[in-house]
């Protein structure tokens, strides 16, 4: 057996054991070293992300890290830091274990949304189809999320700040042509407006324009 072939065995199976690699790894020390530095690296990493690496990922990660199969055997011990199983390894469970990481980061933006316009939704705006909120109220509600009122949005009929999913919210109705519009202004961090308008009209354009009229300063 051939170092490049030991080695692009144990690359897709690092716990491979026949007679042949046996026999190999008794006489060449290269790969010997080669080989633990391999299998202690593994466990290493597997330890230090704490994942017990899955079985069957790994070996699909590995398998995918073959050597050129033109290399000679002076070509691999060359080029061993390019593509050293190892190193392949770790930056293939470092890239998956990343991408689990930004899925999580995102996932707390997505379910806020939810929350936010699951919030929305089940408020009664036809509760306040009588009443109209002053300027100074509307004003006063603005302000004290951190917003500006920059534009029109029509006559308000209810507006005050609540809490929603504990993020303090400005809260507002506006009796627009198309029917009612709720309108969330949530200040914490993200500076975010939710608009929810009456069902059959059309919320992207409710959206669009009262978006337009606020400011955040
Ligand atoms: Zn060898």
């Amino acid at each position: 057996m051939q170092c490049n072939q030991l080695r692009e065995l144990f690359t897709s199976d690092p716990h491979s054991q026949n007679e042949a690699t046996l026999q190999h790894l008794a006489e060449c020390d290269e790969c010997a070293e080669w080989l633990t530095e391999l299998q202690s690296f593994e466990v290493a990493l597997s330890e230090a992300m704490q994942i017990g690496a899955p079985e069957e990922l790994e070996q699909r990660i590995l398998a995918q890290q073959k050597p050129p199969e033109t290399a000679t055997i002076s070509q691999l011990h060359t080029r061993r830091h390019k593509w050293h199983p190892a190193l392949a390894l770790a930056a293939s469970l470092l890239l998956v274990v990343g991408l689990i990481t930004s899925l999580n980061d995102q996932q707390p933006i997505e379910l806020f949304e939810q929350q936010m316009l699951s919030w929305l939704s089940d408020q009664q705006p036809a509760h306040y189809l009588n009443q109209q909120a002053s300027d100074s109220e509307v004003e006063g509600m603005f302000r004290e999320v951190g917003a500006e009122l920059v534009g029109d949005i029509g006559t308000v009929l209810h507006c005050r700040i609540t809490t929603v999913e504990d993020h303090k919210v400005g809260y507002f109705i506006i009796d627009s042509e198309q029917g009612l519009v709720s309108v969330l202004l949530v200040a914490n961090g993200s500076k975010s407006i939710f608009v929810q308008s009456s069902a059959g009209t059309d919320n992207s354009k409710n959206e669009q324009r009262i978006k337009a009229a606020i400011h955040w300063i």
